[in-house]
């Protein structure tokens, strides 16, 4: 099924808003990211040439049923253009192209969830090259599974479908063309992406 919309929240980890310099909000700070940008269980993650420093955010992604609960989880990418989005910030313009370009949400295969409890304190982890780059509980969030959900239902037109994309621990930090990069959801889910960069188009000789 096509994703529609994907609502993903920032600053939901303490220790990641605190590296990104970021004040933390009582309301959950929600962008989109185009649900066209999401690919499903692929292998490869190409990026378009003109991104330079896309940063990895390893997120769990939540998907809602058709009566809008949270059905299935998954293990995804929040990536992030980090120098459009800086400027951006410093414009205080949207964060569409830092955010929504192609590819820019990888997300695995899915797990069932029965049970919101189920998924209140999973390890979240990403290695790039077999480092550790990052690592996280969903038990510190700041805003949890079911509080974000109630919130964007609130306010938004949300969809059979939809993703929710619940923040990222620290460790952000550049993908650059053949690295390897391993996701974790402990005990539910593993994925790994190669990362590659589309060729720039032709110039036109004429
Ligand atoms: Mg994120």
């Amino acid at each position: 099924m096509m994703i529609r919309n994907i609502w993903a929240i920032g600053r939901n980890y303490a220790d990641h808003a605190k590296e990104m310099g970021a004040t933390i909000s009582e309301r959950p700070m929600i962008f989109l990211k185009a649900g066209s940008s999401a690919s499903v269980n692929s292998t490869e993650i190409i990026l378009p040439y003109w991104t330079q420093e896309v940063h990895h955010e390893v997120e769990l992604a939540l998907k809602l049923s058709p009566h809008l609960h949270i059905i299935e989880g998954a293990v995804a990418l929040d990536l992030t253009e980090r120098n459009l989005q800086s400027e951006a910030k410093k414009q205080g313009t949207p964060w569409t192209l830092a955010k929504s370009f192609h590819n820019a949400c990888a997300v695995s295969a899915f797990f069932m969830i029965r049970k919101l409890e189920e998924i209140q304190d999973l390890r979240l982890r990403l290695w790039v090259n077999d480092e550790l780059r990052q690592e996280g509980r969903t038990s510190q969030m700041i805003h949890s599974p079911a509080k974000m959900l109630s919130y964007v239902k609130e306010h938004f037109p949300v969809c059979p479908g939809d993703l929710l994309l619940t923040g990222t621990p620290s460790g952000v930090g550049p993908l650059r063309a053949g690295d390897r990069v391993k996701a974790e959801i402990e005990g539910q889910i593993s994925h790994t992406w190669t990362i590659q960069v589309e060729a720039p188009p032709a110039t036109e000789n004429t």
